[in-house]
């Protein structure tokens, strides 16, 4: 099977199992695992924050951050088709008792005067803004970048306003490798960031929450009433500790087979690329072929190809580490015969 689902799919490299093999462990409840220590000193530096926390996946992490940040009844402002709104179950709602503001983005970015305008005035009748919510990548606009200028702008209302933001950015390292910017500058029009470890960069298990050292106390407590709270979890956090050192710069690669990909795909007759193809997500749209993303699916399936529905037309493709260029030259010719 030729598997492009998702970026999860991807297994830990040798490297990565080594070092699980070889991690200094203790309990990380009482904060005294060294290597989860290690890895979360390390993360916090990459992104220019005071403190990190490991969390064992990235709707955890989006989940804290809103219990951290909010309180029952407020409103959080994010995107519509945002993962923390569309892919989380509902679960803003039924454990952090907030509701839901959603503004329609464009490729993936709000625009700031609708944010600005969606922000609640003092008034009796009103929920209050608890806070805003970016997501970087974009996953459903297709691992959209959200511009640095977008991002700042939002950062600054909020300021305005008092509000705190919050940017999910299990695919901020995509966003990063693409642009050139670093995720630091990112992480710099935010005050608390979750990226996955288990993505793109390969790690078996985990994401990271990081902020203010006040900010990830609170957070400390969330993860623990959630079940969170992990015991020996070097074990797990030391395949993460490779993927940040020895992970990233390789993004570039799934980029060029996501590019390879969409620019293949996009001259089978009948199918349609509807994204920008801006890091490793190609949404293809099937319409024209007269076929639903469920059938065309099935149909690769039989051509032992995997990859997701996201609309009624609309099929995801994922590239990463675990699929080669020769791969994908073999789906190319697959779904041109198909179509
Ligand atoms: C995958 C993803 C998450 C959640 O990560 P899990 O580890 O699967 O819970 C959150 N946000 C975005 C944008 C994602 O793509």
């Amino acid at each position: 099977m030729i598997d492009l689902r998702s970026d999860t799919v991807t297994k830990p490299t040798k490297e990565m199992r080594q070092a699980a093999f070889d991690a200094i462990v203790g309990d990380d409840v009482y904060i005294e695992d060294p290597t989860i220590l290690e890895l979360e000193a390390l993360a916090a530096k990459k992104l220019g924050k005071d403190a990190a926390m490991f969390v064992p996946s990235g709707t955890q992490g989006n989940q804290i951050a809103v219990l951290t940040h909010c309180v029952s009844g407020q409103e959080v402002i994010l995107e519509a088709d945002s993962h923390i709104y569309f892919y989380e179950g509902g679960t803003i709602a039924a454990f952090a008792g907030v509701q839901p503001r959603t503004l329609k983005g464009n490729h993936g970015a709000m625009n700031p005067l609708e944010v600005e305008a969606a922000i609640r005035v003092d008034d009796i009748h009103q929920p209050e803004t608890g806070l805003i919510c970016l997501e970087n990548t974009h996953n459903r606009a297709g691992g959209a970048i959200v511009p640095l200028e977008n991002m700042k702008e939002i950062y600054e209302i909020a300021k305005k306003h008092n509000l705190p933001v919050h940017l999910d950015g299990a695919r901020l390292f995509n966003a990063s490798v693409a642009t050139g910017i670093s995720v630091e500058e990112y992480a710099s029009y935010t005050d608390t960031i979750q990226f996955c470890l288990s993505k793109g960069l390969g790690a078996p298990v985990g994401s990271i929450i990081a902020g203010t050292k006040e900010f990830i106390v609170k957070a400390r407590k969330w993860r623990k009433r959630l079940g969170g709270g992990l015991r020996q979890a070097g074990i797990i956090a030391a395949p993460g500790l490779v993927a940040l050192n020895k992970m990233v710069d390789r993004l570039a690669d799934d980029h060029e087979k996501a590019a390879i990909l969409a620019s293949g795909l996009g001259s089978v007759k009948g199918l349609e690329i509807e994204n920008k193809v801006d890091t490793n997500i190609v949404l293809v749209n099937t319409k024209e072929a007269g076929i639903f993303a469920d059938q065309f699916i099935e149909k690769l399936k039989e051509e032992e190809i995997l990859a997701v529905a996201f609309g009624p037309y609309t099929v995801r493709f994922t590239t990463h580490y675990d699929v080669t260029n020769q791969e994908i030259k073999q789906v190319l010719e697959k779904i041109s015969k198909l179509i």
